[in-house]
């Protein structure tokens, strides 16, 4: 039974990759949640939980571990330093916990257009601080894969994607089929030190993530 830290657990897309790993066999989630209050909600449905914060010490959190997600983020504060403090040195401390605890995978949920961060001035800082995260984690020596949806709807997952480096194209992505992308990504021999850009599309997961 591998485990898996989901950190941003408690997120809409965080949900549902604990409620999906929780479902598939070999693998045990177990919920980074922030506060005590957000603990029932896992354990009713019988998820393991740990309380964990991205600007804390991680060391414990990630100690066991097999496998990490990262799934969290900034989210509604969108200011500069919450999100230099989140989506980039909360996802440094992270990788270095997983690194220090041996961790086998690490799978990152990361964004288009990191490589053009000037490209929509409001989410400039965002970007680079995704892009400086997922540099961090190609050079940690951790094997690992960058998942990089386009915009995320809470539309009904169809389990079809496009999938590939670089797509050059934007559009949007059902939460629900991000969250199987990630999943499928926690396989060792799927996306192993690739990075990949998803959007809703006509290929079945499976296939698209396999053709990278
Ligand atoms: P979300 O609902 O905003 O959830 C973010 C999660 O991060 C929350 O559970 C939050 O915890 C957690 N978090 C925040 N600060 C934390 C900290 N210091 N320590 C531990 N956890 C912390 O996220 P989402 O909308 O599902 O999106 C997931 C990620 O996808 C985003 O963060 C973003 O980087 C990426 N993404 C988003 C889009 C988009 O269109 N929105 C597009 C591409 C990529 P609490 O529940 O305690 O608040």
């Amino acid at each position: 039974m591998k485990k898996v830290l989901v950190a941003g657990a408690n997120g809409q897309t965080g949900r549902q990759i604990v409620s999906i790993l929780k479902d598939k066999e070999g693998y045990e989630p177990v919920a980074m949640v922030r506060k005590e209050t957000q603990i029932p909600y896992f354990e009713e449905q019988n998820i393991s939980t740990v309380i964990g914060d991205l600007e804390k010490e991680l060391s414990g959190v990630v100690k066991g571990m097999d496998e990490v997600v990262f799934a969290a983020g900034s989210g509604g504060d969108t200011s500069d330093q919450k999100t230099v403090d989140i989506d980039e040195n909360g996802a440094k401390s992270l990788i270095d916990a997983s690194v220090d605890s041996n961790v086998e995978k690490f799978v990152m949920l990361s964004s288009m257009g990191t490589d053009q961060p000037d490209s929509i001035p409001s989410l400039k800082q965002y970007l680079k601080s995704k892009k400086a995260a997922d540099e961090y984690l190609k050079s940690s020596g951790l094997t690992y894969s960058i998942i990089k949806p386009g915009m995320l709807t809470n539309d009904e997952g169809k389990s079809e994607i496009q999938a590939k480096e670089r797509l050059n194209k934007s559009g949007k992505i059902p939460r629900n089929d991000v969250a199987k992308v990630i999943v499928q990504s926690l396989n060792s021999d799927i996306l192993k030190n690739k990075e990949v850009e998803i959007l809703e599309g006509q290929t079945e997961i499976g296939l698209a993530l396999t053709n990278i």
